[in-house]
Formats: C-alpha cells, sequence, structure tokens
C-alpha cells in the first residue's frame, strides 16, 4: 500500500509535470493562431514585408512545439515496460483499499473478479496506475456519488470480434472500470485518448491519462476502448493479450518473452 500511494504521489508529479508542457504547448498555439490571423489582414491588405515577419514568427513557435512533443515522447518512452506474468483478480484485489480511499465514500466500488481467470504477461505497476486513473476520472465524473466496478473477464476472441478491436484473434483477458457519472458525448469520446484532450478545468486536467493507458494498452499487445454516453455512465476496457508462455517456454528453455518494451 505504501508502494501504491509513492507510485500515486509520483503519478501527480508526472502530471504538474505534464500539465505544465501542455500549458506551455498551449500558449505556443496561441502564438501561431495570433500570427495566422495576422497574415491573413496583412494579405488582404497587401502587406507582404509585415507577412513574412508573422510567417516567421508562427515558424519558430512551431518549431518550439514540436520540441517541446519531441520532450514529451522521449520522457514517455523512459517508462519502459516490466512485463510480467500477473493474475489481473489479485492485482486489482490489491488496489481495493487504495481505490477506495482515493474516491471517497459518496462512491460506492464493486469489484467483479472473472472466474479461472487467465494470466497476463504485463508490466503491474503501469496496469496499477492506469486503473488508479480510471478510478480518478470516475470519481471526477461522479460529483454526487455512484458507483463504481471493476470488473475481470477472459475474453477469447475470433477474427472478426478481434478484427472489430484492431487485434490479432486469439485470448484476451479484458478489464473493465464502469462508472455511473456523467457520461461522454460521441464528440468527447472520439477524443478522450488524445493527448492534451480535457474537459476540465485549466489545472484540474492535464488531458494525458487517457492517452497514456491507451498507449500502455497498445505497448503490451493490447486495446484500450472507451463505451459511453451522457447520462448512462462510462466504461472503459482494457483487452490484454493472454500468458500462454510459461509452460511452454519453460519447455524449450526459452525465456518468457514476447514484448518488446516501448
Ligand atoms: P483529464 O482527466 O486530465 O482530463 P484524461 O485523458 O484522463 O484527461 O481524460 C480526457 C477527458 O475524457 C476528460 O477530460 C473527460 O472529459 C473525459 N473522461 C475521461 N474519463 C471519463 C469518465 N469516466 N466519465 C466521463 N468523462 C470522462
Amino acid at each position: 500500500l505504501e508502494e501504491q500511494l509513492r507510485q500515486s504521489q509520483k503519478m501527480e508529479a508526472v502530471g504538474q509535470l505534464t500539465g505544465g508542457i501542455a500549458h506551455d504547448f498551449n500558449n505556443l498555439l496561441t502564438g501561431i493562431s495570433g500570427s495566422l490571423e495576422l497574415i491573413s489582414t496583412c494579405m488582404a491588405r497587401g502587406r507582404i514585408q509585415e507577412m513574412e515577419r508573422f510567417i516567421e514568427v508562427a515558424q519558430g513557435a512551431a518549431t518550439r512545439a514540436a520540441a517541446l512533443t519531441h520532450r514529451l515522447l522521449a520522457f514517455s518512452r523512459r517508462q519502459t515496460l516490466d512485463p510480467r506474468p500477473t493474475d489481473a483478480n489479485r492485482l486489482v484485489a490489491g488496489m481495493e483499499e487504495l481505490v477506495r480511499r482515493t474516491v471517497g465514500p459518496a462512491i460506492s466500488l464493486q469489484v467483479v473478479p472473472g472466474a479461472g481467470l487467465w494470466p497476463i504477461l504485463i508490466d503491474h505497476h503501469q496496469l496499477e496506475n492506469a486503473l488508479l486513473n480510471l478510478c480518478i476520472n470516475a470519481r471526477d465524473a461522479m460529483p454526487e456519488g455512484g458507483r463504481l466496478t471493476i470488473e475481470t473477464a477472459n475474453r477469447p476472441m475470433d477474427a472478426a470480434e478481434a478484427g472489430a478491436l484492431d487485434l490479432p484473434p486469439g485470448a484476451y483477458v479484458s478489464v473493465c472500470v464502469s462508472d455511473t457519472g456523467t457520461g461522454m458525448t460521441p464528440e468527447v469520446a472520439a477524443k478522450a485518448f488524445d493527448p492534451f484532450f480535457t474537459t476540465k478545468p485549466l489545472g484540474q486536467g492535464t488531458g494525458l491519462g487517457l492517452s497514456m493507458i491507451y498507449g500502455f494498452a497498445r505497448q503490451s499487445g493490447g486495446q484500450a476502448r472507451i463505451c459511453s454516453a451522457p447520462g448512462e455512465g462510462t466504461t472503459i476496457c482494457l483487452y490484454l493479450p493472454r500468458h500462454e508462455g510459461a509452460s511452454a517456454a519453460e519447455g524449450t528453455g526459452e525465456a518468457p518473452h514476447g514484448m518488446a518494451p516501448a
């Protein structure tokens, strides 16, 4: 639990750092759109020389914005994955107390563990961070309280099911976090995984939580999906590939890998 708290504090620091970057990025974008506006005004009035100056300003801001995103990408890539065979039910059970404390007494937490759940090969610290993030988003969507559910299940997928999720057919484990909160409009749901997309007031949201979760799911050979409608709450599911390696890999003396970090 100590470790969990340290992790969530670290996430908060990450949030502050990335929030700062988002803010800088936003300022640069404002500079770029301002310059573009001035350029079109100059164009309308035939003031070519002034136009050149504003083009330079916009180019400079765009270059700095690109440098910022590179810094952010370099930062996120440093968090290389350390996948290990993991029982998602055990991981969720180990987080229950922290989640309960984080969401507060107005939200009732329900954990629904899938029976005979397959193991997954996953970086369990990252999975914990992802789930904690999803629970914090759920809490934010339920200011008056509500119900938060964490559910796991085995998901064998044929070609059609897997294809619909842009995954190869095979065996997956789903870990879903549902809330009875505000829900998302289709427009918000379509953008929710984008980096820096947030509907929260400045300083309260970084817009990076879901994009990091999406990146983590994809890096782990899985997928993340949102199911949400205004007034009907939100379910966000991670689909993570079943770990088949253990016995077979031991038999051939091979190390059980199969996922490249970053
Ligand atoms: P942040 O939480 O910092 O805004 P995220 O990437 O975690 O960034 O989420 C992006 C946006 O997706 C949120 O601002 C919110 O509009 C929407 N969202 C995420 N989770 C939920 C949820 N459980 N219910 C309703 N909306 C959500």
